[in-house]
């Protein structure tokens, strides 16, 4: 059986300021090196000063992914040496005497899996280096110290996923997440990090490493899975290495497996004190936070009897959410679940199509309004649809212009049945010996009605008339 497991950085781009100094978290708009102190430089006689805001965000996402909140939360040194963290040590979180990191044990249902998650911690972010070309081929490496201390939080799961899927079901939820809760960017450039385990049946565990989008760790993911099985198959070892995934050749490639096998040495950071998390503070946030994921997602389900997978999709993406919340009706609720996920899904999944999209919750809500009121079938509607976000006419507009209203009513569609029985004998003789390809008598009929017939009626009177025949 496949087993992976994550680890997802996520900068908290939306604080003020670093994470032990009042540097700016919006590194990226500084010249190199401009954005830094002594601080975040590690400079003898420097004290870290916790970050009060990023104690609060990361509490509530761990609220949100089902954690507990230690009462005392503190810090440890990671030390390792590399041009990119100036101190020689990563100030961030580790358990090993007890829990102390921000939360631990949670746990988070993608498509009735449970997703259990070890520990989230609160750490900072080392500096960037910035090579000409290749990291490989590179002549030149330059170093940049604007982003070291920007607070991140990471996420370690438990090795629970089954296939790649679940893993992108999991990012694009946790990426809805942070973005609800105020803490994150997710489509910033390096705000989100992926490192990826994974292991097939009885082979060893392969690291994929810092994947930055995740498109490309599902891809990597498959590209592993693949890999790791075609080896078995043929009876060669699977290696515990650590790999990078290889954007332009889009496969994944051994690093020298050295580097990473490193003691790193954990010492508490005795320069910040044990932190109390009261619970006052913990209940004042859970009363701001806004409304989560799965609770959406169940509100989708019992109240509206939306489809369990049509609830997850809508729910796990804020965009479509809010769309649904503003559109929706108690009466037209299921109709618009239906129409942002299986119509409008695919043309505004990214920024730039979210950005041209000129269709809003009123057009939705007049389209699922008219379909249900026959007004317009649901073929047309998919045509209508198309013509809303990339025009932004109104339902009445498009419907006039593009001669989409008027459903057949039902004695020029029996006539039109008439003549497809007519047509189409050895079809219906068919249709006689085997219901099951009536079917093809409706897409006639559909065919000629130019999708304006109404499916289901097509398909009682097609019954009608071969029972009476
Ligand atoms: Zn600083």
């Amino acid at each position: 059986m496949t087993k992976i497991g994550l680890e997802v950085h996520c900068q908290l781009t939306k604080l003020e300021s670093k994470l032990f100094c009042s540097c700016k978290t919006d590194y990226r708009s500084f010249e190199p090196n401009s954005n830094i102190c002594p601080v975040c430089m590690g400079l003898p006689g420097s004290l870290p000063i916790l970050n009060k805001k990023a104690v609060e965000k990361a509490s509530m996402l761990s609220i949100a992914l089902g954690c507990k909140i230690p009462p005392k939360i503190s810090f440890f040194r990671k030390n390792y040496f590399y041009p990119d963290l100036p101190k020689n040590f990563q100030i961030t979180q580790y358990n090993a005497y007890g829990p102390t990191s921000i939360g631990y044990d949670g746990k988070i249902i993608i498509e009735d899996k449970e997703i259990r998650i070890r520990r989230i911690q609160l750490e900072e972010d080392p500096g960037r280096l910035v090579y000409s070309g290749s990291s490989e081929k590179t002549q030149v490496t330059l170093v940049d110290y604007n982003r070291a201390g920007t607070p991140l939080v990471e996420m370690v799961t438990e090795p629970d996923f089954e296939n790649p899927k679940q893993v992108r079901v999991f990012l694009n939820i946790l990426a809805d997440l942070v973005e609800n809760l105020g803490i994150a960017d997710p489509y910033l450039e390096g705000a989100f990090r992926v490192d990826g385990n994974i292991s097939i049946e009885k082979g060893n565990r392969v690291e994929i490493k810092n994947v930055g989008s995740f498109r490309d760790i599902e891809k990597a993911l498959h590209f592993e899975i693949t890999r790791q099985q075609s080896l078995a198959e043929r009876g060669m070892p699977i290696t515990t290495e650590t790999r990078h995934w290889d954007e332009a050749r889009k496969i994944t490639v051994s690093s020298r497996s050295k580097e990473e096998e490193q003691d790193y040495r954990y010492f508490p950071e005795e320069d910040i004190p044990k932190i109390i998390i009261e619970k006052t503070l913990l209940d004042s946030l859970k009363k701001i936070m806004p409304e989560s994921v799965m609770s959406k997602k169940e509100r989708y389900i019992n109240k509206y009897g939306i489809p369990v997978q049509v609830a997850e999709i809508l729910s796990s993406d804020k965009f479509y959410s809010d769309l649904f919340e503003q559109a929706h009706t108690e009466k037209n609720a299921k109709e618009i679940a239906n129409l942002i996920t299986t119509d409008l899904k695919g043309f505004a999944d990214t920024k730039e199509q979210r950005e041209q999209l000129k269709l809003t919750p009123k057009h939705l809500s007049d389209l699922a309004d008219s379909i249900l009121g026959n007004k317009i079938t649901r073929n047309s509607g998919k045509v209508a649809l198309q013509e809303m976000m990339k025009t932004g006419k109104t339902l009445s507009e498009i419907i006039s212009s593009l001669d989409l209203g008027h459903v057949e009513d039902e004695s020029s569609l029996v006539k039109t049945i008439e003549e497809v029985f007519i047509e189409e004998q050895k079809a219906v003789s068919e249709a006689k010996q085997d219901p099951d390809t009536i079917n093809y008598l409706v897409g006639k009929v559909m065919r000629k009605t130019k999708g304006k017939a109404n499916p289901s009626l097509t398909l009682d009177i097609i019954r009608k008339k071969l029972d009476s025949q």
